[in-house]
């Protein structure tokens, strides 16, 4: 199988190519049919699938070979700012020749960038729940023409309790439309509202990745004030490039940061309180090596 299979037009299929995409994705392969078909789909995948190719590139292909530019016809939702980031990342490279124009909606950024953009005409907004709400309530979109809905990480927005913001959006999305709803974990309460927002749709299911045979789980007991020292030792014995550390709290990321810094080491903490240049740069950083 070979995305030449699926149609695309010319503009699209030069970008599929250079992205170095040469066979879709398991997802990609069960989702594109039934999505470039015009179905409503319910995804079970994880990020990493290639999912996200699998709703852009159909949505890209519908925009660009039927309607008018500048009508807001594909609405993107996600829970996080860096995904919102990395969808509309994955417009603009597969989009590139089509001419269709997207914006990012999210808080913690001034909303009056967002609003000239939207004034502008776009085609297809990437969005977080919060933000996009605002705008719905100020009355700077327009929904009426939309014809595609997709609702990515659907478990995490529940998880964040963006569902009622959620419920909000959709009574002002028109009946008539296409929807996909892609999820990683399918709880009772996600599994309700898939129920209520798709029409007969297709589902698809990509097997739970196991954890590569490369990675080795440990399991430290360890007290609360010893922790800091342990996580010192290992990173002393064990030699590593990159490392990622979780913490529960954004102020314990913060202080582990520091703590690092003080010992040398090149670090940097990425939680809610930063700015979106901070975390971005803290992201950009970690993916640089820096
Ligand atoms: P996603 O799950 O959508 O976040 O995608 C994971 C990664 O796979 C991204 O870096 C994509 O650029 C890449 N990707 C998506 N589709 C393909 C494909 N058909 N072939 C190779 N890489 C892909």
């Amino acid at each position: 199988m070979t995305f030449s299979s699926y149609a695309f037009a010319p503009e699209i299929m030069a970008q599929i190519e250079a992205q170095g995409y040469t066979t879709p994705t398991p997802i990609q392969a069960q989702a594109l049919p039934p999505v470039l078909e015009g179905k409503d789909v319910m995804g079970l995948a994880q990020t990493g699938t290639g999912k996200t190719a699998a709703f852009v590139l159909p949505m890209l292909q519908r925009f660009f070979v039927t309607g008018e530019r500048g009508k807001l016809r594909g609405l993107i939702v996600a829970p996080t700012r860096e995904l919102v980031e990395q969808i509309n990342d994955t417009i603009i490279a597969l989009g590139k020749n089509t001419g269709l124009r997207s914006v990012t909606i999210y808080g913690g950024v001034n909303i009056k960038g967002q609003l000239s953009k939207l004034r502008q005409g776009v085609d297809i907004i990437v969005a977080c729940p919060g933000r996009l709400l605002d705008h719905i309530q100020q009355g700077s979109i327009n929904f009426n023409q939309l014809e595609m809905l997709v609702l990515d990480e659907a478990d995490h927005m529940f998880d964040m309790g963006f569902l009622p913001s959620i419920r909000q959006i959709i009574k002002h999305i028109p009946d008539r439309r296409q929807t996909l709803f892609f999820s990683a974990t399918m709880p009772p309460d996600i599994r309700k509202l898939a129920h209520a927002i798709l029409k007969s749709p297709v589902t698809i299911e990509i097997g739970h990745t196991e954890a590569k045979d490369s990675i080795t789980h440990v399991f430290f007991p360890v007290n609360h004030h010893l922790k800091t020292d342990l996580l010192f030792s290992i990173l002393k014995h064990t030699e590593t490039k990159s490392v990622l550390i979780f913490t529960r709290t954004k102020h314990r990321a913060k202080g582990l940061d520091q703590k690092l810094q003080k010992k040398g080491y090149a670090a940097a903490s990425l939680q809610g309180n930063l700015s979106q240049n901070k975390r971005q740069e803290a992201l950009d950083g970690f993916r640089d090596g820096k």
